[in-house]
């Protein structure tokens, strides 16, 4: 069952990362959870008792969460993303 939140208090809730964006209901792939995705970094919140748990320790995914999977033995000696540097 989705998670009933209230519109106004979903417009005013925030990711706790120095972004602070928006969020929206639901998980990537299951609108239907209880949860809610940070619009920026992709982070899932949990829901828990109709309650949003916005830490980030309680967060799936977000930045990282499948780039630190790729171990896998291409060839390549690509090392880490480069930081965009202005
Ligand atoms: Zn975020």
């Amino acid at each position: 069952m989705a998670v009933q939140l209230d519109p106004v208090l979903l417009e005013v809730l925030a990711c706790p990362d120095t972004h602070h964006a928006p969020l929206t209901l639901g998980a990537p792939g299951d609108p239907a959870a209880d949860a809610l995705t940070c619009t920026e970094c992709g982070r899932v919140f949990p829901v828990r008792d109709g309650i949003p748990v916005l830490l980030l320790d309680e967060a799936s995914g977000g930045p990282g969460a499948d780039a630190t999977d790729r171990t896998g033995g291409q060839g390549g000696t690509q090392g880490p993303e480069p930081k965009a540097t202005p």
